[in-house]
């Protein structure tokens, strides 16, 4: 019944982007991914047309626009890692924030009335409470947590003046991969703790730093809520269908509702992969809050997300096994 839809997704070849195109073709939806192959990688597309080209470019968005007419939009295509915003603004809001000005307006331009965009838990800074729902106040401390504010009252806005609506995913800590070996995580500048801790186990790296053992948390290390990208993957399925149906705009936090301390991720890998790895602590990385984790009942409740993988062995066993098949 979906093979009628047509869903034109920004940054299909990356990391998440990939498992979603894998899971809206599985589906029977076409897709069409349009990457600039900055980040993602050709091979990473398991369904539909691939389009290479930047979002920048105004020409190419327009001509894909015509030739594709999609049903819908996914927006994955952005620039990820918070660090780098810090020491790159610019780079950030460019990306992040006017290339999707441009998507957006693209959309509006050929009558595509349906946009899913991913956005991040980073945009509640340091939450008062945990788990923290859709109502808190969002108050990013970083230009990335920034951009992907600024997407959300843009969309927000746009959605109030312009026949469009749109849902907006706040992701929180995605990791592992897919099961069958298909498609992971694929980053030279990886950050991610359980890609970090991964990679140390299979001796990629000599040692894995914890930041901050000082937290005021049970064991003093950060908690997060680190979410399977083949449930995240799922949950963009059902949120479009419901976009599809309901045509109303929403805002989702997209993660399990449970967190896991850096002390006890660590674990996990170690028993999963057997390698007790050697764990050095250092201090605590500027900017990171003591405890991030979703109060998902709003996803849950709204489409009838059951999530499949809500596992830390199995997150880390499929994120341990990407890895080893990337390094061959
Ligand atoms: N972390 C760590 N060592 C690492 C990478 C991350 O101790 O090598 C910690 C980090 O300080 C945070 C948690 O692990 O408390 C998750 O960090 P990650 O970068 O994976 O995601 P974030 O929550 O920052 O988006």
């Amino acid at each position: 019944m979906n093979f009628k839809f047509k869903i034109l997704v920004t940054g299909g070849a990356g990391y998440i982007g990939s498992h979603v195109v894998k899971a809206l073709g599985e589906r029977g939806y076409q897709v069409l991914t349009y990457d600039n192959l900055s980040y993602g990688h050709r091979e990473a597309v398991l369904y539909g047309e691939l389009v290479v080209a930047d979002l920048a470019d105004r020409d190419s968005l327009r001509k894909t626009f015509e030739y594709f007419r999609p049903d819908a939009v996914m927006h994955f295509a952005a620039s990820i890692v918070v660090p780098e915003s810090v020491k790159k603004p610019v780079k950030y809001y460019r990306n992040n924030f006017c290339n999707t000005i441009s998507l957006v307006e693209t959309c509006i331009e050929n009558g595509v009335k349906n946009f899913i965009f991913s956005s991040s838990a980073a945009v509640y800074g340091i939450p008062d409470k945990c788990p923290v729902d859709e109502q808190a106040p969002l108050n990013p401390i970083n230009p990335y947590g920034r951009t992907k504010a600024m997407v959300e009252d843009l969309l927000a806005d746009v959605a109030q003046a312009e026949d469009f609506r749109y849902i907006s995913l706040r992701y929180f800590n995605v990791a592992g991969a897919d099961i069958s070996g298909r498609l992971g995580q694929r980053r030279q500048d990886a950050t991610h703790l359980i890609t970090l801790a991964v990679k140390t186990a299979l001796g990629e790296r000599p040692y894995l730093e914890i930041y901050g053992t000082d937290y005021p948390t049970s064991d003093g290390t950060c908690i997060r809520d680190y979410i399977h990208v083949d449930d995240l993957a799922d949950a963009h399925i059902l949120v479009l269908e419901y976009l599809m149906e309901h045509g109303k705009s929403e805002v989702f936090n997209c993660g399990y509702g449970h967190g896991y301390s850096v002390r006890e991720v660590v674990e996990a890998t170690k028993r999963v992969s057997g390698v007790d790895f050697k764990v050095i602590e250092t201090g605590r990385r500027e900017g990171d809050p003591p405890e991030l984790v979703a109060d998902s009942r709003k996803l849950r409740e709204t489409i009838s997300w059951q999530p499949k993988y809500n596992d830390m062995e199995y997150i880390v066993k499929t994120a341990l096994e990407w890895e080893r098949k990337l390094i061959g």
